[in-house]
């Protein structure tokens, strides 16, 4: 199976234009996680792929094939993918197993493909079970089943994990993710929940406001976000102003180093955006001097709030090594860093100066 190549794909629903020319690859056997913020469009891009809708303008191409475009629209049940929706999408008067038998062809071989599926989604001895008998994450397992049953070329999941508690959220989508790759299937993952992008996909399409931003694999989305609105969108991240100096950038942290190869102004204001885990604090030098002005029990760590200088900074410590308030260090940072023209950024997004009221700089969507 060859890539699924998405060219132009615009999508209006009256004054809303929920995507805006959307151009993406995704690799035969991949994952690829649509990462974004609620409204962006991630589901009507599923949608357009899925062929439950029809773009307003631009191409989807399966194989090299075209499934929509101005000129031509193949309906979803001969594109040969799976659906799994968010949650309660089961027929409950069906037993798992008629669930899955649900989409598959009459014949001989349907009984031995639904034994199948059902032991690759470790549901053996669950078949005979009705959904309200089974748990939530084995109902997203059945879901799951039903749509390999098929074998179809592409699997689409629709953040199939919402309704799941954080902690089985994240070992269901791994098993899930681990299926997907035994059998080599290609799949897209809608989620706003970037670590479920990070733990599932091979790349990371991020959106905002009906654009991809950014795809790539996961480790350059986190590290090297193409802009300050990738940077949140993917994690926690302190901004800073600073900057540009010849191939480097120089902030309240010192002088640091930017990745290889990337092209900035030699001079001028930068926004300086450093994951909060490349600080490094330390009662002893080398390094930018500080002091701790706060510090907030947070349970295994604890939230530190450090003055550099006339700049306050939150970072997350362990909380059984966190310094004391007035405790006087160091900060060092480890890697690079990335920075972008400051006008990239809103100055009330970044940290600030000492004696301003608010502390900013920590996105603490994780504390
Ligand atoms: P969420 O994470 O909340 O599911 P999303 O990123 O999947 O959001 P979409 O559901 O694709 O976003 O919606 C993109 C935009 O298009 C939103 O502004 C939404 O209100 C609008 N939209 C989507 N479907 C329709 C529809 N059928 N009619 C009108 N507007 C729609």
């Amino acid at each position: 199976m060859s890539d699924i190549e998405v060219k132009g794909l615009c999508k209006s629903f009256g004054a809303v234009q929920a995507l805006r020319g959307i151009d993406l690859t995704i690799r035969a056997g991949s994952v690829l996680a649509l990462l974004g913020p609620s409204g962006c469009g991630k589901t009507t891009l599923l949608r357009l792929i899925a062929g439950f809708d029809v773009p307003d303008d631009g191409e989807i191409r399966f194989a090299r094939q075209v499934m929509a475009s101005p000129a031509r629209f193949v309906p979803p049940e001969r594109r040969g993918i799976g659906y799994v929706p968010q949650e309660g999408t089961l027929f409950p008067h069906l037993t798992a197993a008629g669930n899955i038998r649900f989409g598959l062809p009459r014949g001989a071989a349907r009984d031995q493909r639904i034994r199948e599926v059902l032991a690759l989604t470790s549901l053996d001895g669950l078949g005979s079970r009705y959904p309200d008998e089974l748990s939530g994450g084995q109902q997203q397992r059945v879901a799951l089943a039903r749509a390999l049953a098929p074998k179809p070329r592409l699997v689409l999941l629709d953040e199939p994990f919402n309704a799941l508690d954080l902690d089985l959220r994240r070992s269901i989508c791994e098993e899930v993710v681990g299926v997907l790759r035994g059998t080599g299937t290609t799949a897209v993952l809608v989620t706003h929940d970037p670590g479920e992008a990070f733990a599932a996909a091979d790349e990371i399409a991020v959106m905002q406001d009906g654009h991809i931003m950014q795809c790539d694999r996961p480790e350059t989305v986190y590290w090297q976000p193409a802009n300050p609105a990738v940077a949140r969108l993917t994690g926690s991240a302190l901004f800073l102003p600073g900057q540009f100096r010849h191939q480097g950038v120089e902030c309240c942290l010192g002088a640091l180093c930017l990745p290889q190869g990337m092209r900035t102004p030699s001079a001028g204001p930068a926004t300086v955006m450093v994951r909060p885990e490349q600080v490094r604090w330390s009662p002893s030098g080398p390094g930018v001097a500080t002091r701790v002005t706060q510090r907030s029990f947070r349970g295994s760590h604890t939230l530190v709030e450090l003055d550099l200088g006339g700049t306050r900074l939150n970072l997350r410590m362990p909380s059984l090594s966190a310094p004391a308030t007035q405790c006087a260090g160091f900060v060092t940072v480890t890697g690079c860093c990335m920075a972008y023209p400051a006008d990239n950024m809103p100055h009330e997004s970044m940290a600030r100066p000492a004696g301003e009221t608010a502390v900013a700089g920590v996105d603490e969507m994780e504390l």
